[in-house]
């Protein structure tokens, strides 16, 4: 049994069966050879060791007439290893006498070699990367056209991986895909969010660990807490199935809230509103009880296709969710692509600081006709309910003017042209850099409504890469900094009279809770799983007492103590619940 730590993005616990991703994207099932079958394997696997040389030869010659002899004899290395004898016996004696698909067979064997020199402390351990690259060139060459992509997923598995974009994990199909776990990734990245959104329990960060893993073991993976254990023993699964079962009895109660309206002990009615990244997970908010769509990430129209979206399947997409929610607000955020949501078509070039690039309302600023596209069908599905337009990571004055002359532009032609739409639509922006905050009073004057962004927020005013598992101790939504600014944007938006909303993964978790009711916050936009908890949160409290842990946690000058104060209070609210 092996026991990893690492990031917990999204909760829930699940057992199953590993399916192995390394970079390269190969999947390694665990499976099996019929008898009859084993020669036609063998001769495949002796197909592709013949074919892994000759590449290796093709490199070495390459390399030395470019380089000469003493660059190329790292592949006379390789090729050394690749015909060893032992392990072409091995790999032949796992074929014939265990049955393994020689896909499987070549993964597990070279693995425990590579794992072998990883662990020695010497200079052999550099070797590991020889053996994995003969790995790479013996898969590619077995699995040729049958390498198949994540989409083609067709029985339950947890995906381990060295590493998922965003738009890969928007395709995965979750009625298989039953967790995943990745070396790399921070808590903030936008494979995360997805992971929650699409409810796929997901531990990041972990580190390398592929190497232990090969493709068919059983793996537990723990999202609540961000563990995965690889071979568990039977003891730890029956743990782990007493604590599936009692989650969903939780689930079940907290279903009772469904209809109740998340209103604090002293009568302060709150605002629960859903984050969609899918149209389909409009539905989902609605059976948690939410009270419209707080965020509605449509960048992932783009992610989750192979062509660029018409204006029409923006408004197919916008009128579902809006159509879906009965008049509830739909609060539709224009595209927010760029740094880790990429679409290479439109990055030609790599960005050294994609985080601070060309990304989000820079890029739709650039890209007028995309842009206007995408306008033009939020314009035409307001006529269907309560639209409203948000525009993110707005960070001057004169972005947010240029934004809405488009806004104006695009009104006026559908106007002209007889187009339905509602011409008083509420427009707002994202409030996701410490420069955003800082003029607030300016923007305000400007806007129907702000929406905090506090994923972005956190990774711009601790200049911390949300997504780098490296500095992911210092993302910390308790930071004192972090907290002044979302008092002054609170205090700002409040004194105009300026409806307000947090919509980052922060107001999501119920460890924030009271703090944020306590700086004066009455909306939150929350993944749809968050939605029952949070709403249990505001009506066991009350705003007078959570004004007093507002308080009290601004007055501290570092994260580590907001975050265990933060979870005292918590504590200390469950035990009142229970008791
Ligand atoms: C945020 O930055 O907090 C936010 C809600 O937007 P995203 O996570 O999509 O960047
Ligand atoms: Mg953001």
């Amino acid at each position: 049994m092996l026991k990893l730590q690492g990031i917990a993005v999204s909760p829930g616990v699940t057992i199953g069966e590993a399916l192995v991703l390394d970079s390269e994207g190969f999947r390694i099932p665990r499976r099996f050879v019929e008898r009859s079958a084993v020669d036609t394997e063998l001769e495949r696997l002796k197909t592709a060791v013949a074919e892994t040389a000759r590449e290796i030869e093709h490199n070495r010659d390459a390399i030395r007439a470019e380089l000469g002899e003493q660059y190329s004899a790292i592949f006379d290395a390789h090729l050394a290893m690749l015909h060893d004898e032992r392990l072409q016996a091995e790999l032949t004696s796992a074929v014939r006498d265990k049955n393994w698909w020689p896909e499987y067979a070549v993964s597990r064997t070279l693995r425990r070699y590579a794992k072998a020199f990883q662990n020695l402390d010497n200079h052999i351990a550099q070797r590991a990367h020889d053996i994995y690259d003969i790995e790479k060139g013996l898969l590619r060459n077995l699995l040729g056209q049958r390498r198949e992509t994540l989409a083609a997923i067709s029985q339950p598995v947890v995906v381990l991986a060295h590493n998922l974009t965003p738009s890969e994990t928007a395709n995965l199909d979750r009625q298989f895909v039953k967790g995943f776990a990745t070396e790399l990734g921070g808590p903030g990245s936008h494979t995360a969010i997805v992971a929650e959104g699409l409810e796929i329990p997901a531990v990041v960060g972990l580190g390398p660990f592929l190497a232990d893993v090969s493709g068919g073991e059983p793996v537990i993976l723990d999202g609540n807490q961000g563990i995965v254990i690889l071979q568990p023993d039977e003891e730890t699964i029956a743990r782990y199935r007493v604590e599936v079962e009692t989650a969903r009895t939780v689930a079940a109660k907290l279903d009772q809230l469904r209809d109740l309206p998340a209103e604090t002990t002293d009568g302060v009615r709150i605002q629960i509103t859903g984050n969609i990244e899918f149209p389909s997970e409009a539905e989902l908010c609605l059976s948690r009880g939410c009270d419209g769509i707080g965020l509605y990430r449509t960048e992932f129209l783009y992610l989750t296709s192979k062509r660029e979206p018409t204006e029409e399947d923006h408004f197919a997409a916008y009128s579902e969710v809006v159509k879906a929610m009965h008049g509830k607000p739909v609060v539709i955020r224009t595209l927010d692509l760029g740094a880790d949501k990429m679409l290479t078509e439109r990055t030609p070039e790599e960005e050294r600081n994609p985080c601070l690039g060309l990304r989000s309302i820079r890029l739709s600023l650039r890209q007028l006709p995309m842009f206007r596209t995408q306008l033009r069908a939020i314009l035409r599905s307001s006529a269907l309910g309560d639209v409203r337009v948000m525009f993110p990571l707005v960070s001057t004055i004169l972005e947010l003017r240029q934004a809405r002359m488009v806004l104006a532009d695009v009104m006026e032609d559908l106007a002209e042209h007889g187009i339905a739409f509602n011409a008083k639509m509420p427009v707002g922006m994202m409030v996701e850099t410490p420069a955003a905050v800082m003029m607030l009073d300016a923007f305000i004057k400007e806007v129907d409504f702000v929406s905090i962004g506090t994923n972005d927020l956190i990774q711009y005013t601790l200049a911390v890469d949300r997504s780098n598992k490296e500095v992911a101790d210092l993302y910390n939504a308790c930071d004192p900094a972090v907290l002044r600014l979302l008092r002054r944007s609170l205090d700002v938006a409040g004194e105009a009279g300026v409806p307000a909303n947090v919509c980052g993964q922060m107001s999501g978790s119920v460890t924030y809770t009271q703090l944020l009711l306590g700086l004066g916050l009455r909306q939150l936009s929350v993944p749809a799983s968050a939605i029952p908890e949070v709403k249990q949160v505001c009506r066991s409290v009350s705003v007078a007492e959570c004004r007093v842990i507002a308080e009290r946690a601004l007055t501290m000058d570092s994260a580590r103590e907001v975050k265990a104060f933060l979870r005292d209070q918590m504590r200390r609210l469950l035990s009142e619940s229970v008791a």
